[in-house]
């Protein structure tokens, strides 16, 4: 049945009727490009950069140490996109010299993007390792902050990424409401937005992601999360922009159509993903996965938004 579920499985993502969604990886360092071209990637949709920090929590790796693990995630897709979301420190992934010691709820403190404009020289060298790293590949560079809550982050972003010589794409993160809610706003400062569905989830129902017994309010079928997820979808739409998900909503096969029929340009997720979410995708129209969404979005609970969207799927 695994193998009859994955028959006709490669090639780029794309409903029945040809409306392309790329597939893209979500990659933790070069360790993890292998599997993903083994699954077909398009690109990498989501390279957390953290591993790199993890060894020394005392100080931040070298320029040198950065450009070699960047390049190496980079030439593996040579015509592929490839998107870098830049140190997303604190809260679920504390880094010594960059996380406060003494905050009282760290998921509501100093940590993303704002521990980066804290600490300008450590976004200052890795942004330019990034733009060394890329210099004379063909690949199509983008660069993504975590944690932006408002225009005011998005610029900061990306008047760090002009001023460290960046050729490429800058984009923000839709993980905190306030985002999903003035998408057009931050929009008129960067380029694309990319969805993460954990810690959206998180900020929006009050469940921390790290605790079991509030993971009912995490799920990403949630049809308040399947809102906030439309109005950033509809917001790039209107500004001609793309939109993507890189949280683990991406990864199940049948939210993946729900997706794409909110407008989701793009999905990343783990390499092991790629292969049933491109063969679920590959099963229907765009006009039956925007049907799924509807009624998904219609629901009132995460349970009853999937049964809505498979049934309209399996055309009951
Ligand atoms: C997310 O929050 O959905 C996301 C993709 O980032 P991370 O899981 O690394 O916080
Ligand atoms: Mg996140």
């Amino acid at each position: 049945a695994r193998k009859a579920a994955l028959a006709g499985s490669s090639g780029p993502g794309a409903t029945s009727d040809g409306h392309k969604v790329p597939l893209l990886a979500n990659v933790g360092g070069p360790g993890d490009v292998p599997a993903a071209v083994e699954a077909g990637a398009e690109g990498v949709g989501l390279f957390r950069t953290e591993f790199l920090f993890l060894d020394d929590s005392a100080k931040a790796p070298s320029e040198e140490k950065q450009i070699a693990s960047y390049r190496a995630v980079l030439e593996a897709f040579p015509e592929g996109r490839v998107v870098v979301r830049v140190l997303d420190a604190g809260a679920d992934k504390p880094l010594d010299f960059l996380t406060p010691a003494d905050e009282p709820n760290p998921a509501l403190g100093v940590r993303g993007l704002r521990s980066l404009l804290e600490h300008p020289d450590v976004l200052r060298t890795q942004l330019t390792a990034l733009a060394k790293a890329a210099e004379g590949l063909p690949v199509h560079l983008e660069v993504m902050a975590p944690m932006v809550a408002d225009r005011i982050d998005a610029k900061a972003f990306a008047d760090a990424c002009r001023e460290a010589g960046l050729q490429a794409k800058f984009g923000a993160m839709v993980e905190i409401p306030s985002a999903a809610l003035r998408a057009r706003s931050i929009l008129q400062e960067v380029e694309f937005l990319s969805l993460g569905t954990n810690d959206l989830a998180q900020y929006a129902f009050a469940a921390d992601r790290q605790v079991g017994a509030v993971s009912r309010l995490q799920d990403p079928w949630q049809p308040a999360l399947l809102d906030l997820i439309a109005m950033s979808a509809e917001a790039a739409s209107a500004e001609g922009k793309s939109c993507g998900v890189c949280g683990e909503a991406a990864s199940d096969p049948l939210l993946a159509c729900v997706l794409t029929g909110l407008g989701i340009t793009s999905l990343s997720m783990g390499a092991a993903s790629i292969p049933y979410v491109r063969a679920t995708l590959a099963k229907y129209t765009l006009a039956q996965c925007e049907r799924a969404a509807v009624a998904a979005r219609a629901a009132d609970t995460a349970e009853e938004a999937r049964v809505a969207a498979q049934a309209v799927l399996s055309g009951e």
